[in-house]
């Protein structure tokens, strides 16, 4: 029996209704990291040997980009940023970078599923936000054209499927920006600056989750989020993958 003050899954998460398990006959789930076979999925998309080795990221704060542990923000700003806090799955490592790169490359879309579901079990487990909405960072209409589709608007999706609230597509991306891959922190920052505006503003005062891929030096995420928050959200960030080898 869980400890009381264990968070646990909400039954609607964990609950398997018969379409589940006719698309698990037909199509199994497999472990992302070594393709291995997994049972009627519960959310977490890992083999028992592969959850075993696997360290999650948790918590980070946006500000001083030091991981931390508990509940709301860290304490080194006393006011809230516009991104409040940032929750990711994993560290970008060599694992990570070629299954995002098959996600958004090699448009393996299949893939946003077990992420943004995964996303949402943390959230809930890590008890990180109670959000009411889920918003993907947008991508250029003409990046998006090229690609076919928008990677974070899947994983969002998801994430708000599994917890049971809406996605909003609430931002547009104006500014088609340089990748942001090949230039400097500084640079980055310069790049996204006026990018994002608000298609429909968040009702006030509500909790976001704003999701995206990947988080680097924060750059792209802070000014969307700041774009919400100006329209009255609370935003928290959650991302598949933080990558903070940047200068
Ligand atoms: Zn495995
Ligand atoms: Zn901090």
């Amino acid at each position: 029996m869980p400890h009381l003050s264990e968070p646990v899954l909400p039954e609607f998460m964990t609950s398997v209704r018969p379409i589940d398990f006719l698309l698990h006959l037909l199509f199994p789930d497999r472990c992302l990291f070594c393709r291995d076979l997994l049972p009627l999925s519960d959310g977490l998309p890992l083999c028992s040997s592969c959850r075993v080795k696997f360290t999650p990221a948790g918590r980070i704060c946006p500000c001083c980009e030091r991981f931390f542990r508990g509940e709301g923000s860290c304490t080194c700003h006393p006011v809230p940023a516009p991104l409040r806090s940032l929750y990711a799955l994993s560290r970008y490592d060599q694992q990570w970078r070629l299954l995002l790169h098959d996600l958004k490359y090699r448009k393996r879309r299949s893939l946003a599923r077990p992420f943004g579901v995964w996303l949402a079990r943390e959230i809930v487990l890590q008890k990180y936000c109670v959000p009411q909405l889920v918003v993907p960072v947008p991508l250029h209409r003409h990046r998006e054209q090229e690609r076919g589709f928008n990677q974070s608007a899947l994983i969002a999706g998801h994430t708000a499927r599994a917890l049971g609230i809406p996605c909003r597509q609430l931002l547009t991306k104006n500014k088609d920006t340089v990748s942001q891959t090949t230039i400097s922190r500084r640079e980055r920052r310069e790049n996204v600056c006026g990018a994002f505006s608000c298609l429909s503003p968040p009702p006030q005062g509500s909790v976001v989750l704003l999701i995206d891929d990947i988080y680097s030096t924060g750059a792209t995420m802070k000014e969307a989020a700041a774009v919400l928050q100006s329209s009255g959200a609370k935003v928290y960030g959650a991302v598949v993958s933080y990558n903070p080898r940047i200068n």
